[in-house]
């Protein structure tokens, strides 16, 4: 179907009736994730820890249509609530976008790093994927349906683009995403995640020291895609899909969205 609404024109992918959770929704790639599931006719209930940011986006998106809860990802009982508030809101749960997530120490060096950063690392980005695929499991298995999306990162893949804190963070959520696809799939339930690389978001031009054009090119100086920058929207058009119905046959998936940097032979010039 083509949709024709306020003279733009959307695809075929759509979210009509469709209600997703969207954890770090307040920012970043979560924020623009939001922005294009609501044009796509879904309804968003955001979960963040940055509760005025949150607040104030889910008024600009309409509260018929978005709605914010605060939920620390560490904290078991906040992420519970934050399904269980999604679905009395809207009466289910067809997407969990597992996002919230942090850089940490940029520190790159295992034998120079701190315990209690990699902790809160791997506590953020990993276990508190692991609580979202926990609590959202409960409440999509029995209705036999729903879409699980991680933000994973081009870390998932290769090491050395930041600490090694986010990269076994990055690393064992595949290993989270394939169990969970393992395991959930009997259910009708799909798991993925969606991999970038370099995107200016508060996270990377905090992490980098960077405004976000001079990062935007730093990271295009670096790519191996030439001529294109990769925005937070270019990364949500990719989990936009991997939510929808046109993935419907896709679980078990690390989609990268690195314009081919992870493919590349140590010997490219
Ligand atoms: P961002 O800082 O703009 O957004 C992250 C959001 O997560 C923020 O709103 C923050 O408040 C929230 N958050 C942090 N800790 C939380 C907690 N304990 N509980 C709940 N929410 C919490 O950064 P972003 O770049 O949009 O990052 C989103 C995801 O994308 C992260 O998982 C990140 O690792 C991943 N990622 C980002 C890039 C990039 O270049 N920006 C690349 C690869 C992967």
């Amino acid at each position: 179907m083509l949709l024709v609404m306020s003279g733009i024109i959307f695809g075929t992918v759509s979210l009509e009736g469709k209600v997703a959770l969207i954890t770090g929704g307040a920012s970043g790639i979560g924020e623009a994730t939001a922005k294009i599931f609501t044009r796509h006719g879904a309804r968003v209930m955001i979960a963040d820890v940055q509760d005025d940011k949150g607040r104030a986006f889910c008024e600009s998106l309409g509260s018929s249509v978005a709605s914010y809860i605060h939920c620390d990802m560490t904290d078991e009982s906040h992420v519970r609530d934050a399904v269980d508030a999604a679905v009395s809101r809207h009466g289910k749960l067809d997407i969990m976008f597992n996002n919230a997530g942090i850089a940490g120490s940029l520190c790159m060096q295992i034998r120079k790093s701190e315990k209690a950063d990699f902790e809160r690392v791997v506590g953020i980005n990993l276990v508190g994927s692991y609580l979202g695929t926990k609590h959202a499991a409960r409440v999509m298995i029995p209705a036999r349906r729903g879409s699980i999306v991680m933000t994973a990162s081009v870390a998932s893949v290769v090491p050395g683009m930041a600490s090694a804190a986010y990269t076994c963070s990055k690393h064992g959520m595949v290993g989270l995403m394939r169990s969970a696809a393992l395991e959930l799939g009997q259910f009708g339930v799909r798991v993925n995640c969606v991999s970038p690389y370099g995107v200016a978001t508060p996270m990377t031009t905090a992490g980098f020291g960077m405004g976000v054009e001079e990062l935007e090119e730093f990271f295009h100086e670096h790519a191996i895609l030439k001529g294109v920058r990769l925005k937070a929207e270019d990364v949500a058009e990719a989990v936009l899909f991997l939510g929808s119905e046109e993935a419907k046959y896709v679980s078990g998936v690390n989609l990268l969205v690195d314009g081919g940097l992870t493919i590349t032979n140590p010997s490219h010039g």
